[in-house]
């Protein structure tokens, strides 16, 4: 059964629930070494991308992703609004005219937006950015379904794969974005970007393991 364009959408509603329960805890993420705003831009940029939801609800998932895209770079400022932005607009280019999305076209979706966020940001692996948790996340997306997994078991990969990768940032010496300021000091506390990657992820293998798991 191919992931519709209703799955898109209860997947959007509920990141935007998810990013907004979690806006204090990626705040203070944030307060350690950056800015302490990084919940505070998530959850502005996911209220403003459901605000632009209902004129395109009946559209393809590209044109849904982009419009979110585009909602998230002119309302979150800083680093994250511009990284999260090209990566839903990179997604959408991918699925363009698509109305249902085989396991494949999911793949293809994530890995654009991995190198959306790749082009734009130029953080390496390892530089405790959003790409530590995005990057082992579409690899094991990428595998499991090569191993024949279901979208639903391998979005479980997907998810348990950018959760590793978000642990993996705390010991990591921040290379890129405001962290890097802090040099040495950034060194033992979680990447606020790579969580809410994370958090994104599981609400994705949620949302399938609900209706295809
Ligand atoms: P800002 O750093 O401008 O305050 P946010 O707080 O919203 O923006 O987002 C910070 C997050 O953005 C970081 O935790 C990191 O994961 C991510 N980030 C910063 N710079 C880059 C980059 N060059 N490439 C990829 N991700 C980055
Ligand atoms: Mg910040």
């Amino acid at each position: 059964m191919p992931v519709t364009t209703q799955d898109l959408l209860t997947c959007l509603h509920r990141m935007a629930e998810v990013i907004e329960a979690n806006r204090e805890y990626l705040t203070a993420l944030d307060a350690a070494i950056g800015d302490a705003d990084h919940g505070i831009n998530m959850d502005r940029g996911f209220k403003a991308a459901l605000k632009r939801l209902p004129p395109v609800e009946d559209k393809d998932a590209g044109t849904i992703l982009k419009t979110v895209g585009v909602a998230l770079v002119s309302t979150v400022g800083g680093a994250g609004g511009p990284l999260y932005g090209t990566a839903f607009m990179q997604a959408g280019t991918v699925l363009g005219g698509k109305y249902e999305l085989e396991p494949q076209d999911v793949l293809a979706a994530l890995d654009a937006a991995l190198q959306g966020v790749v082009m734009r940001g130029k953080a390496n692996l390892g530089d405790k950015t959003m790409v530590d948790a995005l990057t082992p996340a579409v690899n094991a997306l990428r595998e499991a379904l090569q191993n024949g997994a279901n979208i639903a078991d391998a979005l479980e990969q997907a998810a348990l794969a950018a959760e590793q990768g978000m642990k993996d940032t705390i010991p990591m010496l921040a290379k890129k974005g405001r962290a890097s300021y802090l040099g040495e000091r950034s060194i033992g506390h979680q990447d606020p970007g790579a969580t809410s990657t994370y958090l994104l992820l599981r609400v994705m293998a949620d949302v399938a393991r609900e209706k295809y798991g």
